[in-house]
């Protein structure tokens, strides 16, 4: 099976807006809120989701833990914690690899059907955009690939660089997937 374009959308918008079954937060370790994206969905949320953050006891780089939506449209948000940039040789990209598959396996595990990304690592923890944007767009087709529970990945853009990012990322997988397909006929 291969993953249909089309299951994977890029969309401009505020996270916090989405009618999805998930989104996921780009948290820190302590799961107890911060700046960018995480300030904004505790906002949307209210008191409730730090309340329920409270009981989780952090989470580890590259993991995942969900809790409910509360005042949010999505049901659900999926917690992700992105390595931190420090120059690529810290094991950065296995650990940013490792948040999209954990999400997606938490996903399904809870009957989620459509969820939302930022760009995990793409803020304050700087991760460069191409890279981060080829490791989404490689991680979440490879998921889909072999998993048909969940219908729609939405990649949510927040600025017109990280839309430039991930249509190129896209670009390139669905090269390398034609090229692939011409070599094993
Ligand atoms: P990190 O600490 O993982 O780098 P940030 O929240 O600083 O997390 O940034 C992650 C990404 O989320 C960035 O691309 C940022 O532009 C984006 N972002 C910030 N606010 C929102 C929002 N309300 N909706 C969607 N994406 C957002």
């Amino acid at each position: 099976m291969t993953a249909s374009p089309d299951r994977i959308e890029l969309i401009s918008n505020d996270i916090t807006q989405l009618r999805v079954d998930a989104i996921v937060n780009a948290a820190n370790r302590s799961l107890l809120g911060g700046g960018g994206v995480d300030g904004a969905i505790h906002r949307a949320a209210g008191p409730e989701l730090l309340a329920e953050c409270r009981t989780l006891n952090g989470c580890e780089t590259g993991q995942a833990k969900i809790t409910r939506g509360y005042r949010l449209p999505a049901h659900y948000v999926v917690h992700a914690v992105g390595p931190i940039w420090q120059g690529g040789d810290r094991n950065e990209p296995e650990l940013l690899a490792a948040c999209y598959r954990n999400c997606l396996n938490l996903a399904v595990a809870n009957n989620i059907r459509t969820i939302a990304f930022p760009a995990i690592s793409c803020g304050v923890y700087g991760y460069p955009l191409d890279e981060a944007a080829r490791i989404a767009v490689r991680e979440v087709r490879s998921f889909l690939a072999n998993e048909d529970r969940i219908e729609t990945v939405y990649l949510v853009c927040f600025g017109e660089a990280v839309h430039d990012a991930y249509r190129q990322a896209l670009q390139e997988e669905a090269r390398e997937e034609r090229r692939a397909d011409g070599t094993s006929r």
